[in-house]
């Protein structure tokens, strides 16, 4: 009875708050958000990321997940079993959740119910940055859309507004559920939100995300967008590749090789 209560409640509540969020979303596709950019990353670069699959699928059937692991590793996320209160930073979909308008009849079976990697898109356009209150969630000049866990005050705002559910909410203190912390990297508290940052605390120093580098498939490849002459351009430029919701608007930072 209480577990029924507290459900309908969590549901409850999570439509409320995006029958509030949702317009305020739809009137900023389209807007710029440099204006709340801040300062802290080197100007003339736009990081993103190339996903191969079909390097992926080969190693994921295997058993390969170690750029969840390197990932996880890397930013303390605790490995919580019930799924209502899990945290992701980077997980599989298959291709109908992930791309749902791409979905029909006729979808071959090449990649009908694949599992795909997914994760925050950084987006061009990111709806979490225009409606966080408190200006917890922002975005750089290089692109990367980053949380400030001091300033989050746990509204989920961000989160009702984010149409790829990239990101997670602390229900409960996180670290008794890490196995091993990373003294490198701060740990979260109960009410906070948290999304995969792009391994800012690498790239800052010129290092790859722990993601990108531990794939034995080379299936990650992250660049500067800006840059004709990177890896992750002269990939866009030569293959066809699709991104998720593109008619949102939103502009995801994030490319599919399928
Ligand atoms: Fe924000 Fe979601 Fe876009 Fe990431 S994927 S920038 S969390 S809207």
């Amino acid at each position: 009875m209480e577990t029924s209560r507290r459900n309908f409640l969590k549901a409850s509540g999570a439509f409320l708050l995006g029958l509030t969020i949702w317009p305020a979303v739809k009137s900023f596709a389209g807007n710029n958000t440099d204006e709340i950019a801040r300062s802290e990353a080197p100007a003339g670069k736009k990081w993103g990321l190339v996903i191969d699959m079909q390097k992926c699928w080969p190693q994921y059937q295997e058993g390969c997940r170690k750029c969840f692991l390197a990932c996880q590793r890397a930013h303390n996320i605790p490995d919580i079993a019930n799924k209502e209160e899990e945290i992701k930073w980077i997980w599989t979909e298959p291709f109908e959740n992930a791309f749902p308008e791409q979905e029909h009849e006729y979808v071959a079976a090449s990649i009908k119910g694949k599992p795909f990697i997914v994760l925050c898109n950084h987006c061009e356009n990111p709806p979490c940055v225009r409606v966080c209150p408190t200006k917890a969630t922002f975005k750089r000049r290089d692109g990367i859309v980053m949380m400030d866990y001091h300033r989050c005050i746990g509204c989920r705002y961000c989160m009702a507004a984010c149409p790829y559910g990239a990101r997670s909410f602390n229900f409960s203190d996180p670290r008794p559920f890490i196995k091993e912390i990373n003294p490198a990297y701060p740990t979260r508290e109960k009410g906070v939100v948290e999304k995969c940052n792009f391994c800012v605390e690498r790239i800052d120093t010129g290092l790859p995300p722990a993601c990108v580098d531990a794939c034995p498939a080379g299936a990650l490849i992250f660049g500067d967008l800006d840059d004709p002459n990177s890896e992750a351009r002269k990939i866009l430029a030569a293959r066809y590749t699709i991104q998720r919701k593109p008619e949102l608007g939103t502009h995801p930072s994030v490319y599919y090789l399928v």
